[in-house]
Parts: structure tokens; sequence; C-alpha cells
């Protein structure tokens, strides 16, 4: 039985005291729930208040991103030491808008999975093809060339440990969301990617979250389908009143 996992991505939103409002409603709304995971990912100048606010509360605290070297001559750079000395539990890797703006490839997506996975923090590496892809029927391929290329190396063991975030590139941000059926495909799809690629046990193990386009009205429905584990939020993750309702969503 998979626990469900419910991480909101903040993006480029809110400085500190903004942040530390909204996990305070968090905090308040959310502060009995046992039957999900949730995690609050906000921009890295708002982590330290945001894990100061959430200090032994049952919401975890997430980054956007990392740099996979420790220290060093790497101007603007994050490391996962960094976070982990912040309070941050776990690390966004390789989102579509890293792949798309920032030249993010598989091959560095690997090596901050690798530095997250060395210093304890628990990753949510994303995958997913954009609107074109789709369109030429080449999901799969894509599917396929993430899941192997940023997954490449890991153990079972440390595969367990992962969270894999569904992103269809076209659902992100648009208010188009993959229906449940769509979803659910290319979830079972990746499943038996890590069955071929680790083994049984791992892939029934690793939680798949979907995201793209996630509200209120239409968590119900994504949550229902076996393979989907949870939901990685944007937009919605905004605000206190869809992101309590979200989470409450998972509720099964
Ligand atoms: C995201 O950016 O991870 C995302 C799913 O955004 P939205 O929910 O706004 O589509």
């Amino acid at each position: 039985m998979r626990k469900p996992i419910i991480a909101g991505n903040w993006k480029l939103n809110k400085v500190p005291h903004e942040a530390v409002l909204l996990v305070n409603e968090l905090k308040r709304d959310l502060i009995d729930v046992e039957y999900a995971d949730i995690v609050v990912c906000p921009p890295f100048t708002a982590l330290a208040d945001v894990a100061d606010t959430l200090t032994e509360t049952n919401i975890a605290v997430g980054a956007q991103n990392l740099f996979w070297e420790d220290s060093g001559a790497f101007t603007g750079e994050i490391s996962a030491p960094m976070l982990k000395d912040l309070g941050v539990v776990y690390v966004i890797i390789g989102h579509s808008e890293r792949r798309q703006y920032f030249n993010e490839t598989n091959e560095t997506v690997n090596k901050r999975l690798r530095a997250a996975l060395k210093h304890g923090l628990k990753p949510i590496v994303c995958v997913g093809e954009n609107l074109a892809q789709r369109e030429s029927n080449k999901t799969f391929d894509i599917i396929k060339d993430h899941c192997e290329g940023s997954l490449k190396g890991l153990s079972a063991e440390e595969m367990k440990g992962v969270v894999v975030a569904y992103e269809p590139v076209w659902a992100i941000g648009t208010g188009k969301t993959a229906t449940p059926d769509q979803a659910q495909e290319v979830h079972v799809f990746i499943r038996g990617l890590l069955e071929k690629m680790f083994n049984k046990e791992t892939a029934q193990s690793v939680r798949i979250q979907y995201g793209g386009s996630v509200t209120p009205d239409n968590i119900t429905a994504l949550m229902a389908q076996p393979d989907i584990d949870g939901a990685l939020v944007g937009g919605a993750s905004l605000k206190s009143v869809s992101f309590v309702a979200i989470v409450k969503g998972t509720k099964k």
C-alpha cells in the first residue's frame, strides 16, 4: 500500500513573509492529516523561514532544485548539504520548466539525483512529454528516455526512496489536465519500466505522482486510479484553500 504524497511547487512565487502566512494556514487546516505525506516547495529564499515554521509538524519542506557539488566555485548554486542544514527534506529534480528554460538534461538530472540521495534528501524526479511529442505518438518513447536517463545507475534500494512525478508538459499551468485514464496509462508504463530497470518489489513500492493542472475538482478522480499515488501541484498550491482541498481529496 503506497501512501499518497501531495507536493506543492510554488515556483517563482512568495517572499518569506507571504510564505510563512501560507504555511501557517496549512498547519492550521492539515495538522491532523495522516493519510497523505504533505510537502511544500517554496523558492530558496523562503526555505529557512518555512522550515522553521513547520518544525515538528506533518508538513515537510522541499526545494525546487539543487546543484550536484557540495561546495566550491559555483556561483549562484545551492548544494544538498546547504538544503539539509535548513531542514529541507525533499527536492524536486528535472522539472519540465528547468528542462525547457535552463538546459536541464537527463544527465544533469541524474547528477542532481545522486547528490540528493548521497545526502539523504528525498528526490521528486519529473518526467513528461510535450504536446508535439504526444501528438506524434512519442509519449512512451519520451517517458522511457527520461526514466532511463534520469534514474541511470541507481540501486533498487536507492530507487525506493525516489518519488517520480509524471507531468505532461501540455497540462502544466494550462488548465488542461490529462484525463485519469491518460494519466493511469502512463503511470502503468512507468511502473513497468521501473520493474525492468530494478525489480518488481521496487516498482510496486515507488510512488508516482501526477502533475498538470491538478485542482480540488479533479483530484478525486485522479486518485481513484490504482497507479496514481498523489500529485505535484503548481498553481493550486499557492492558496491554502485549494491546496488543503487537494490534500483532503486524496483520502481514500
Ligand atoms: C507543476 O509545475 O509542477 C505543475 C503541475 O503546475 P500546475 O499545477 O500549475 O499545472
